[in-house]
């Protein structure tokens, strides 16, 4: 089955991809011709993930599953949430938006947080919604040299390292998006649809 996951965030394939590890064929963006920025204009998570996938599926006819995740931080009311891309403003960056973050953070007893990763599937014109989470705390300074975005600052609950400092598989096996993509695989397997 070939499915297209409307991200142009390489690393996000590359850990989806071998999460599926050859179940599903996951083509790209780039693959089916779609060159354009997706639409991400809602205020939830769950919005712009269907918002993402419905967009690739009405203009080039394929099925297609979108994801949104936030970093949604309790002493910060849930901030930065569904805005954690653009945190610190545009362009977007990953070490502006750190930095933010630990300067709100700055003083801050309470450290709990959690990455949420919403995914919206539509397949053969169906849409289908997946979640995951993944708790843990933020760090009071940036560690480890692997990831990408929050990784440095996010330490999953049960570890002493952040997300930057593990395996893409010790990652994949804890992390959000990896608990959302197993949802939907499992979904994919069970072939109820
Ligand atoms: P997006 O919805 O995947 O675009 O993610 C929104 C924001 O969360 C961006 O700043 C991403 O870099 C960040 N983000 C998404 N997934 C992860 C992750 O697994 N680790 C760290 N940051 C992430």
């Amino acid at each position: 089955m070939k499915i297209c996951f409307a991200t142009n965030n390489v690393k996000k394939i590359e850990e989806v991809a071998a999460s599926l590890a050859g179940q599903v064929e996951i083509v790209s963006l780039q693959e089916i011709g779609c060159q354009v920025e997706l639409p991400e204009t809602g205020d939830t998570l769950e919005y712009n993930a269907f918002e993402k996938a419905r967009y690739v599926n009405h203009h080039f006819g394929v099925s297609c599953f979108a994801d949104d995740t936030g970093l949604e931080v309790e002493a910060l009311q849930g901030e930065p949430g569904v805005y954690s891309g653009r945190f610190a403003g545009e362009p977007r960056s990953d070490a502006r938006n750190m930095s933010l973050l630990l300067e709100k953070m700055q003083g801050q007893k309470h450290r709990r947080a959690r990455f949420r990763t919403v995914i919206a599937l539509i397949l053969a014109g169906k849409e289908y919604q997946f979640e995951g989470i993944a708790e843990g705390k933020i760090t009071t300074e940036l560690s480890g040299e692997g990831g990408f975005g929050y990784d440095p600052i996010f330490q999953p609950l049960g570890y002493n390292q952040t997300f930057a400092s593990l395996t893409l598989g010790e990652k994949n096996e804890i992390s959000h998006r990896g608990k959302a993509v197993r949802a939907l695989i499992n979904f994919l397997r069970d072939g109820k649809f």
